[in-house]
């Protein structure tokens, strides 16, 4: 038997416990780690849709384990594909291939670094064998401490990328020489180097001030935070409301009728279901006399299938003519006048002008159930109402949503540095946003007496955007808060019954334009319910056009932070390639990505000083070496289109476990402490960043 865990949530919304039989309500999904057989396996996944986190960790035996959001349907098809649920303990290292040749080994890199936890070892070196090598690494450290570990190959997309510890592992004291063994014979020796050993942050002076985020924010309260900031220091900002309006939290209204899949039928309202959807409802009469025809009535918002019945009076009509026949009559009738069928309708009562005053679509449109014909008999139903499913208390706004940025500089006409910070492309990770805020509001309540933020803000145009996709999250917040896309449905039909509600949407990070699906590019998807969905277009989404509009209209931003979360990741261009000889977006040249380097170093030193979290160095670097392929995410039109030097923060470091002497995940919505702690660490990261723009001078 497989017991799933539940997703990690400060409040589960009401939506996880929902029940799986009822099938108008979606499967519950939950968060866990998948193990698939290797690098391969793991592609399948990716490509399949799999709502895949950012959480991936190889295994000594070559396998992958990776955390995942699934439903217990894409468990079982994902087991198809050679995943399972990982293991407690990891698996032990493939065994050697004695009779091959001595194989000759580099070490690329040995760093120690000293967490909250102690000391911990990482290894990368490579073989001339390739992932065939079975490699092990022993250390000597202060006071003549030794150990001994195994070594994991990474490959990807076909290319072997070296090997290196599945995770750091735990050393008693400094690691200062190691040596990496093949089994096959081969050797090599390196000094252990400290790590991240960037530039050290300014100490905060006296009464620097800083914590001030207290709770999980949904989008109101973060834009209202900032706007109470910019009305509290209006000299040093400015409050930029971006041009494109989300569609909005909101969703059209549907009823699912029957018995799925052949004698169903799924009604969806034209109109969304705050804008009249709601109050529309169905019913199918048994007229209770042989040898009636199907007929469909109006009443009102009432509609009435009146089924059709054979000589013994039993209902006739299959699922199939109800839709027809629904969409004939209603489609342009409720709440107007009816065409057809019957013609007391155009009579009916029930107030239904005031309804079609105030909305744009005018009917119903109803279908069978997914790819079903239909054949099925319909049998009676009562008045069922229909629902857009939208649980956010009623004051939070159903309209299309305005993306927010703050401003923030003491000089803002373009002649300083520009940096963009910007958070929650992806709706479920809570912490991103307060990363963000936190950062802003540091920046401003201590510029007046802190001489190092006064210096910022004096060479610095910071723009800050809390949340990205709005939408999105309010939907996480009181619906499914394991959503990661936008709300929009550019679904057909036949993937668009209420069950599959919480599948729609497009990946905001992967609707970007450059290295993007279609332009061949892997790690995005073209199917609408897939976690990776980089929807019908290019910028076909307005969260998306919102980010590149602010690097368009604001050339003189030359850094942004993409904020995500979760793994504990530090990463920058290039993040796509092509699968077919994973051929990636061109390199930055060596000099860049030295500076891109250098700088990580300086922001990670910054983040590790808040709480001791150090970003593994084993992911710090290129998202296409470091991750995976993301098609059409907006770092890389940010680097490629605009020049801006993108980068991808995923908050969240895995925590060590001292009992189980494993590290492990945080999800995407720890306990308040724990997220409260991620975004302090990584509003030091921030600005970190802002200081590394401040120091920057064109080349
Ligand atoms: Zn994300």
């Amino acid at each position: 038997m497989i017991v799933l865990t539940t997703l990690a949530a400060a409040d589960p919304p009401a939506t996880s416990v929902a029940a799986p039989s009822d099938p108008k309500d979606p499967e519950p999904a939950s968060l866990v780690t998948l193990s698939v057989p290797d690098r391969t396996a793991m592609e399948r996944l990716a490509a399949s849709g799999a709502d895949l986190t950012e959480r991936m960790r190889p295994q000594p035996d070559g396998s992958v384990q990776v955390d995942a959001v699934v439903t217990p349907s894409q468990l079982a098809a994902y087991q198809a594909l050679g995943a399972s649920l990982a293991p407690e303990t990891p698996p032990p290292p493939a065994t050697a291939q004695s009779t091959a040749a001595k194989d000759q080994l580099v070490v690329e890199r040995a760093v120690w670094f000293r967490s909250r936890d102690g000391y911990f070892l990482s290894v990368e070196a490579s073989s001339s064998a390739g992932e065939a090598a079975t490699l092990s690494v022993t250390w000597t450290g202060q006071g003549g401490s030794t150990g001994r570990a195994p070594m994991t190959p990474y490959v990807d997309a076909g290319a072997y990328l070296g090997h290196q510890f599945s995770a750091p592992v735990p050393a008693t004291s400094r690691p200062q020489w190691v040596t990496v063994t093949s089994a096959t014979g081969g050797t090599a020796e390196a000094r252990v180097r400290a790590w991240p050993d960037g530039e050290r942050p300014d100490r905060a002076g006296p009464g620097y001030q800083k914590d001030f985020v207290t709770q999980y924010m949904p989008p109101a309260q973060l834009n209202e935070r900032i706007r109470a900031l910019h009305r509290r220091f209006p000299k040093l900002t400015e409050l930029i409301t971006l041009p494109y309006p989300t569609n909005g939290y909101r969703r059209h209204a549907q009823a699912l009728i029957g018995t799925p899949p052949a004698a169903a039928v799924v009604v969806t309202s034209d109109a969304y279901g705050s804008e009249g959807g709601n109050d529309l409802a169905v019913e199918l009469a048994d007229p209770g006399v042989p040898g009636r025809p199907l007929r469909v009535t109006v009443n009102g918002k009432i509609i009435t299938v009146s089924l059709a019945t054979d000589g013994s009076g039993a209902p006739a009509s299959t699922a199939a003519q109800v839709a027809a026949a629904i969409n004939a009559t209603a489609s342009n009738a409720v709440g107007g006048n009816a065409v057809g069928g019957n013609a007391s309708s155009s009579n009916a009562v029930g107030g239904n002008a005031s309804w079609s005053n105030t909305t744009k679509g005018s009917g119903v449109k109803a279908t069978t159930y997914r790819a079903d014909p239909g054949a099925g008999i319909m049998a009676p139903a009562p008045l069922t109402q229909l629902s857009d499913f939208l649980h956010a208390p009623a004051d939070v706004s159903r309209a299309p949503a305005r993306v927010l940025a703050l401003r923030i500089g003491a000089h803002r006409d373009g002649t300083r540095t520009g940096v963009l910070a910007y958070a929650q492309e992806h709706a479920r990770e809570w912490v991103a946003p307060l990363v963000v805020v936190e950062a802003a509001e540091r920046l401003l309540r201590n510029q007046a007496h802190d001489k190092a933020t006064r210096r910022l803000l004096e060479r610095t145009d910071i723009f800050i955007v809390p949340t990205v996709n709005p939408d999105g999250a309010n939907y996480s917040f009181y619906d499914f808060n394991a959503q990661r896309k936008n709300m929009t449905n550019h679904c057909p039909p036949q993937q668009s019954d209420p069950a599959q509600r919480n599948t729609w949407g497009v990946d905001v990070n992967r609707n970007y334009a450059t290295g993007s699906l279609s332009d061949g590019y892997f790690g995005a998807s073209a199917n609408c319910q897939s976690g990776t969905y980089a929807g019908p277009a290019e910028h076909s989404e307005p969260e998306s056009r919102n980010v590149m509009w602010l690097a368009q209209a604001y050339p003189n931003i030359k850094f942004a932070m993409n904020v995500h979360s979760y793994g504990g990741y530090f990463m920058w261009p290039p993040g796509a390639y092509k699968l077919d000889g994973r051929v990636t977006l061109p390199r930055p040249t060596a000099q860049q990505e030295a500076y891109f380097l250098r700088s990580a170093r300086t922001i990670e030193e910054a983040i590790a000083a808040e709480r001791g979290t150090v970003t593994w160095p084993q992911q710090t670097g290129p998202v296409t070496d470091v991750l995976y392929s993301a098609a059409g995410n907006s770092a890389d039109e940010l680097w490629y289109e605009h020049g801006v030097y993108g980068w991808d923060f995923e908050v969240g470091a895995d925590l060590w476990n001292p009992a189980t002497r494993a590290w492990e995940g945080v999800g995407f919505q720890p306990p308040f402490a724990e997220g409260h702690a991620e975004a302090m660490e990584f509003a030091s990261g921030l600005i970190s960043l802002v200081g590394v723009a401040a120091d920057f001078r064109e080349p």
